[in-house]
């Protein structure tokens, strides 16, 4: 089975207990849980059997270890996560405001996942992967950014292949160097997975189909877009093929769009039919948002074929 490769932040989140509870005051605060959504992402299909491995940084401090063990429970390749002595594990705070919007505190570039870097596991593992999965996030420095262009190239060099979740807040945008770190990317990109507005960051068309054009003629050969409750679409040169939702009940959205994307490479790079992948990606996001906590609702393979079998699908987007 072909092998994939993710790199960047590992981080722990803490959450507010009640909804529109802000930080300006003390409150019941629960977690940590692990976090970040590379970690997620590689979590996520290491449970679906997909031979999987992160290349990130954490502190020698509890936050670090329930990440790492956490991925190595679930059959992640975790030889690449780089503990260093004097630094902290990333942190994100994050309270739901009564609109149902997200308001964070992070510290991500300050904290180990700062730290990140090429080294000799890091270039090991590159030297067996196929595949190389970018997270928009991840690239919040130069130096990130530099370990992402190595992990293309490597993966390139080797013949294999690159997905791209853009993954970004517009104020993101204005990171030294992102923007251009965002097209060079994109001009490696063979599967796209935007959600929403996320297409329209690097298309002069304002329709859904015009943005998608465009990403098919730069060259990628597979758009994927996530449309939250109402399930995914799928693009390529043979056409459309939408897939609906399924109906559960959302307790915590953070983490289906890194879910459903592993879930959507890890059986494209099985070969499996649009239907077949959108099918297991959606499974997979709506059972993320089932449980507080990023990482909480990842389903091993069989417990997703499970849900699918009786789970009932929405209306498509
Ligand atoms: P994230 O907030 O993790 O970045 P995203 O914006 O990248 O998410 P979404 O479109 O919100 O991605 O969610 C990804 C996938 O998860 C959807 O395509 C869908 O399959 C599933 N999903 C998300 N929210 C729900 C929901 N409320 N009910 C059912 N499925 C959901
Ligand atoms: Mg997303």
């Amino acid at each position: 089975m072909k092998k994939l490769v993710c790199a960047g932040e590992i981080l722990v989140e803490i959450m507010a207990e009640r909804i529109g509870q802000g930080f300006l005051a003390p409150g019941p605060l629960v977690g940590p849980f692990p976090s970040g959504a590379p970690a997620i992402f590689i979590d996520q299909a290491a449970r679906l059997g997909q031979p999987a491995g992160l290349i990130a940084a954490v502190g020698d401090d509890d936050f670090g270890h329930l990440n790492i063990e956490r991925l190595r429970a679930d059959g992640a390749d975790i030889s690449a996560i780089k503990v260093h002595r004097g630094a902290a594990t990333g942190t994100a705070f994050v309270t739901y405001e009564t609109d149902g919007s997200r308001h964070f505190v992070y510290n991500i570039k300050q904290s180990a996942a700062g730290l990140i870097e090429i080294g000799t596991e890091a270039r090991a593992l590159l030297a067996s992967a196929d595949h190389f999965h970018v997270m928009g996030t991840s690239l919040f420095s130069p130096e990130t950014i530099a370990v992402a262009r190595a992990g293309i190239e490597a993966v390139k060099a080797r013949g294999g292949t690159v997905s791209f979740d853009p993954n970004i807040r517009e104020e993101m945008l204005d990171l030294p160097g992102l923007r251009e770190a965002l097209h060079f990317v994109l001009s490696k990109t063979d599967l796209f997975l935007p959600s929403g507005p996320e297409l329209f960051i690097f298309a002069k068309a304002t329709d859904e189909e015009g943005a998608v054009r465009e990403m098919l003629q730069r060259g990628i050969s597979t758009v994927v877009v996530k449309k939250g409750g109402q399930g995914a679409v799928h693009f390529d040169r043979a056409g459309r093929t939408v897939s609906p939702g399924f109906v559960v009940d959302e307790i915590d959205p953070t983490g289906a769009g890194d879910c459903f994307a592993a879930a959507f490479v890890s059986f494209w790079l099985r070969g499996a039919t649009p239907e077949k992948a959108l099918r297991i990606a959606n499974g997979c996001g709506a059972l993320a948002v089932t449980k507080k906590g990023p990482m909480e609702g990842i389903a091993f393979l069989a417990a997703v074929e499970a849900f699918i079998e009786t789970a009932e699908t929405g209306e498509a987007a």
